[in-house]
């Protein structure tokens, strides 16, 4: 059994821990905390803007923000980008010290801060050959069962999504 993806790539879950052998999702209760504080903050993530364009943007013209396609760092405290974004953040981490944060809560708003200054990754950065880049509408839809039993904690913040609409993604390298 392999890692996917759900949702939102980036954050990667150990299939068996998630799915049962039939490829539904298992209670919530069998699923170990921290992949189920994960989960449950992606049904929140799934439809918000991305944070590098939000920076540019701002809130008064959110409509104008890509939808995150990938989170990067701890619940609650993630980076999430859209794909145009997501090579400045690999920019970033990789040859900005971004990766000195790796683990640590500090990661989102030190990435912010770093963006917010007017960095970015240069033109044509070729840093996206190690993750996979199919979009979150290529992806297929997993089988889950219905009932409010198998829903996932709600989020504390924002409009619920129903984790059946999730895709999910298996890695193709690594
Ligand atoms: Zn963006």
């Amino acid at each position: 059994m392999g890692k996917v993806s759900i949702g939102l790539r980036g954050w990667r879950f150990d299939e068996e821990v998630v799915f049962d052998d039939d490829g539904e999702f298992r209670e919530r209760e069998e699923i170990p905390k921290p992949d189920r504080q994960r989960l449950a903050r992606l049904s929140i993530l799934v439809n918000a803007p991305c944070n590098a364009c939000w920076l540019i943007h701002g809130e008064e013209d959110k409509e104008r923000c890509e939808v995150a396609a990938v989170v990067y760092g701890e619940p609650g405290h993630e980076v999430i980008v859209c794909a145009e974004h997501e090579a400045d953040f690999l920019y970033w981490f990789r040859e900005e010290g971004g990766a000195d944060y790796a683990g640590e809560e500090a990661m989102q708003r030190a990435f912010h801060e770093w963006f917010a200054d007017g960095e970015r990754a240069p033109a044509g950065y070729g840093g996206m050959e190690h993750v996979d880049t199919a979009s979150i509408e290529d992806l297929p839809a997993p089988s889950v069962p219905t009932g409010e039993e198998r829903a996932i904690d709600p989020p504390e913040e924002g409009r619920r999504v129903d984790i059946r609409e999730f895709g999910r993604e298996y890695p193709t390298g690594e």
